[in-house]
């Protein structure tokens, strides 16, 4: 059987899905790996390491011409979804649920799609597999590097000869994957943290990690199931954005990192809240997308300085900021899952698999993933919403379900394109 490794389409990616060490592990259970050329130099992996690992390097058109299964990072370009072909298999985050569209696409081209970021998390054996879960992990790390490194002051308490420094007061919200991983980031860099979620039970991790617990007394408890958020509904999130003000005025340095499956970000940080902060305060959003943010005025893949001298970073992509180490862990959790499809040397799908059928989007022709089966046969499907938490909770006017963007992906001003 043929993999290969295709360089990523998405402009300023750098990531790759496998790294000279997976190579060799695949290529030890009797896969033959090719890589396309060059696409491992954005996380500093030259060709000649992939081939010392037993690759074989070709062009881009080889490599979709002779593959058997296809991986990637992210979501393929248009011209690599019109190069492949019936019976390949593409796997890879390919966000299909938010995307139908490009479901239907490939289940039209016979593809069989594999969506790694559909893993069922709670499922012990899908926790190698879980690529959301190490991208986040980088994330939240590198979010904080960014946030010290755009601050003009210390993080960590200083008393030198030139006088005392007090620590910076950081504080992260949204208590997750990411968030955590922030939260011993910004503790090892000796800041005084502070951490909030909407999910009581984060209390006890946020304490773990030597950062107090923010407690809001307007919001109750929200959470919704597989151990994500719901979305909250107008009035609470009015709530919330009121009484996190008052906090985030106090604030040196916040990193917002909450999400709801199948939402567009939760906008936690007002207008209102960042023209109380002070001067040279800092605001890494890491909800930053094309979606919307979790602070208001912050712009995906850019900086922006307010006129109150705040500076609001729009962090959406950190992981391929970090492409060693976050391609790295991908290439660990890619290889977890294609091996778990192949038996006896091919992918052998069996979709009574509680994972497999969590991730295996398109089949023989079909859109198969529940969430989106119902749309199959459509010429135009309607974008739905992950099966699980988002479907549970309804659509809210300031922060719609994506499903509420008929036709192509949801907008921060609500239009669809
Ligand atoms: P996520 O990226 O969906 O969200 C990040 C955080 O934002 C969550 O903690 C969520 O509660 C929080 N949030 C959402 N809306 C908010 C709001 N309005 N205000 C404040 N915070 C808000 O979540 P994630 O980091 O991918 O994972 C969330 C949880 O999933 C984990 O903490 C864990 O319980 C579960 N999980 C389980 C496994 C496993 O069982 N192996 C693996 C990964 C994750």
């Amino acid at each position: 059987m043929k993999v290969a490794v295709l360089q990523e389409a998405a402009p300023g990616e750098r990531r790759v899905a496998l790294v000279p060490e997976a190579v060799a592990k695949l290529r030890a259970t009797g896969l033959e790996i090719l890589v396309e050329a060059g696409a491992g130099a954005g996380s500093w992996q030259p060709d000649s390491s992939y081939a010392e690992a037993g690759a074989q390097i070709v062009s881009r058109a080889e490599a979709l011409a002779a593959a058997d299964v296809v991986l990637m990072v992210g979501r393929p370009d248009e011209l690599t979804v019109n190069a492949l072909r019936p019976g390949q298999v593409l796997l890879g985050m390919l966000a299909l649920l938010t995307d139908p569209a490009l479901a239907g696409q490939l289940a039209q081209a016979g593809v069989t799609a594999v969506s790694l970021d559909l893993i069922p998390r709670t499922l012990p054996r899908a926790q190698q597999m879980d690529a959301l879960s190490s991208q986040a992990n980088i994330a939240g790390y590198k979010a904080v590097l960014v946030a010290a490194a755009e601050y003009g002051r210390f993080f960590p308490l200083l008393i030198t000869a030139a006088g005392t420094a007090r620590p910076a007061r950081v504080l992260v919200l949204g208590a997750g994957v990411a968030g955590l991983q922030a939260i011993g980031t910004a503790r090892r860099l000796g800041a005084v943290v502070s951490g909030y979620d909407v999910r009581p039970e984060t209390r006890s991790d946020v304490a773990s990690l030597g950062a107090t617990f923010l407690e809001l007394t307007a919001v109750g408890p929200a959470s919704g199931t597989g151990g994500y958020a719901r979305a909250l509904n107008d009035e609470e999130r009015q709530a919330q954005q009121e009484e996190l003000a008052g906090h985030i005025a106090q604030q040196d340095v916040i990193i917002t990192t909450a999400q709801v499956p199948g939402r567009r970000p939760p906008k936690l940080i007002s207008a209102a809240a960042i023209a109380a902060m002070a001067p040279g305060s800092v605001i890494v959003d890491m909800g930053a997308s094309a979606l919307g943010g979790n602070a208001a005025g912050s712009v995906p893949g850019d900086t922006v300085v307010t006129d109150n001298g705040v500076t609001i970073v729009g962090a959406g992509a950190l992981p391929s900021s970090m492409p060693g180490a976050a391609s790295a862990m991908y290439a660990r959790n890619i290889s977890a899952l294609l091996l778990y499809l192949v038996k006896d040397g091919a992918v052998a799908l069996d979709l009574t698999d509680d994972l497999q059928a969590g991730v295996v989007v398109t089949r023989d022709g079909k859109v198969v993933h529940p969430a989106l089966s119902d749309a199959a046969g459509k010429t135009d499907p309607a974008p739905v919403s992950p099966p699980e938490p988002a479907s549970t909770y309804p659509a809210s006017a300031a922060e719609p379900a994506l499903a509420d963007s008929p036709g192509g992906t949801a907008r921060v001003d609500g239009t669809s394109h």
